[in-house]
């Protein structure tokens, strides 16, 4: 089998040839359908997040050893099953969630794998869906994917529940504006949750503005440029009296993404950092006491909630994100396009 490899941090994907592994116990083969392709991968490539001030976090430190394959928004077909594997049934195309924690400690028993401190995802500390072959370690991570395509469903994985599992700290989102940060393929995405969500206004802010017509297309109520020097005030000119938001979810978090995202903040209101674009802010301290804000961080998704996810979508439909399909031959061409950002939507390998 074929897989694209991290081999040296900072350099292309090489593709490795291996054998393709056999399920033990209760391990599942899938024959990958469906692989998106993350921006998050781009780090992973690179080795490194920004933490700002010229401070790098060093993804060897967190565990990641190379090589590795790439690839945790996958969907495949079932080929193989482990002698353990339950309930699984070889031919059925399934979803698989990445975020696979150790399986051991109270977090991930209680179902918050994501929350795990010895996290073995999918693409990341495992061998992920850039690949012909993935092996996924247990039953639990499989999801039906119903009468969806695998290549819109695959982006689910990452984009989906990490859109997801933000939009559920919105204590406010069906009775006020809810500020979306970022319309690149996650912010496409959270638009489209946001509304199967019971949402009923978003105002989205991006600095291209071929994106922000994207996301006006897809029901964006309002669009701010993140670039302009008055773009939280414009947002907060946008909300209930001018008075500012009640949430803003920051998919890009960057210094800019996240001063803009705070300044727009209401009393009481709460900025959600989703995005690992990288960098810092300063915050005076006694507004976040005197306004009683919040700062809070999302990652990814639980168990749990991967399951809500596919109900409503399955429900509801899939949001309406631009998918582009290329050969797993491609992924370094479909890498250096993200990475200039002129992706509109998700690209999605298709390796069968
Ligand atoms: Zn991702
Ligand atoms: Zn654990």
């Amino acid at each position: 089998m074929r897989m694209f490899q991290v081999c040296v941090c900072g350099q292309p994907l090489q593709c490795n040839e291996g054998p393709t592994p056999e399920p033990k116990g209760s391990e599942i083969l899938l024959k990958v359908l469906a692989a998106g392709v993350c921006h998050s991968d781009l780090h992973l490539a690179d080795g490194w997040f920004d933490l700002g001030g010229g401070k790098k976090m060093s993804l060897a430190d967190r565990g990641m050893k190379l090589p590795v394959t790439l690839g945790h928004e996958n969907v495949g077909k079932v080929v193989a099953v482990g002698p353990d594997a339950k309930g699984v049934k070889v031919g059925s195309v399934l979803l698989a969630d990445p975020w696979i924690g150790c399986g051991q400690c109270e977090v991930c028993k209680r179902g918050e794998e994501n929350l795990c401190r010895a996290m073995k995802s999918a693409g990341v500390f495992s061998n992920g869906g850039y690949a012909d072959y993935l092996i996924v370690p247990h039953p639990r991570y499989l999801f039906e994917i119903g009468d969806l395509p695998p290549e819109r469903a695959a982006p689910l994985a990452c984009s989906g529940i990490t859109t997801f599992s933000a939009l559920r700290k919105v204590p406010t989102i069906a009775s006020e504006p809810t500020v979306i940060i970022g319309a690149g393929g996650l912010g496409l995405m959270a638009l489209g949750l946001h509304k199967r969500m019971g949402g009923h206004s978003a105002i989205v802010v991006d600095i291209d503005p071929v994106k922000r017509e994207a996301a006006m297309k897809a029901g964006a109520a309002h669009v701010v440029d993140g670039a302009a020097a008055d773009a939280a005030a414009q947002i907060m000119k946008l909300t209930k009296d001018g008075a500012g938001a009640w949430a803003v979810i920051d998919l890009v978090g960057s210094g800019k993404s996240a001063r803009v995202g705070f300044d727009s903040l209401i009393k009481g209101g709460k900025y959600i950092i989703v995005g690992l674009y990288g960098g810092d802010i300063t915050v005076s301290l006694p507004p976040i006491a005197m306004r009683a804000l919040t700062i809070q961080g999302s990652y990814l998704g639980s168990i749990p909630e991967m399951a809500e996810l596919m109900e409503l979508v399955r429900k509801t439909g899939l949001p309406d994100v631009p998918v582009t399909t290329r050969p797993l031959d491609d992924v370094n061409k479909a890498h250096a396009e993200l990475r200039a950002g002129k992706v509109v939507g998700r690209v999605v390998l298709t390796p069968a």
